[in-house]
């Protein structure tokens, strides 16, 4: 599906992204396009950041790469990301206290850039869920 406002340069990083089953680094992003305008991490960099800011993709910090949004197209959110320490499995989540927490951050007049917090899952392959410890 053709979005919006988007270059061929975006759609083609899109679409590499949605056909990958793993995250992606920029870099796997740059050898795995393969598209003759596409020669630097500099250009898939730019289109990242334009994907990231329509919520149609999300960087996951803790592996420095990008996944698609599984979340309702073009609505604005701040998703979790639960990731296999195991197989790399990453699944997106939204919880409604992450919204809660930032917002009332930036009530005092804060901008937040970055809201977080960390637990260990491995992905459990028979069922498809997902284990969930906390850590300390
Ligand atoms: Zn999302």
């Amino acid at each position: 599906m053709r979005q919006s406002n988007l270059s061929a340069n975006d759609e083609r990083i899109l679409e590499v992204l949605r056909r990958s089953t793993q995250p992606l680094s920029a870099h796997a992003i740059l050898a795995e396009a393969r598209a003759p305008q596409i020669r630097a991490a500099m250009q898939v960099y730019r289109s990242l950041a334009k994907l990231e800011r329509r919520d149609l993709v999300h960087r996951v910090e803790a592996l420095s790469a990008y996944v698609t949004c599984t979340g309702d197209e073009g609505e604005r959110h701040r998703p979790g990301f639960s990731i296999c320490r195991s197989c790399g499995t990453v699944a997106e989540f939204e919880d409604e206290r992450v919204t809660r927490i930032a917002a009332q951050a930036a009530e005092p007049g804060f901008a937040v850039e970055d809201c977080r917090w960390r637990y260990s899952a491995a992905a459990l392959l028979a069922s498809g869920a997902r284990t969930r410890t906390v850590a300390a």
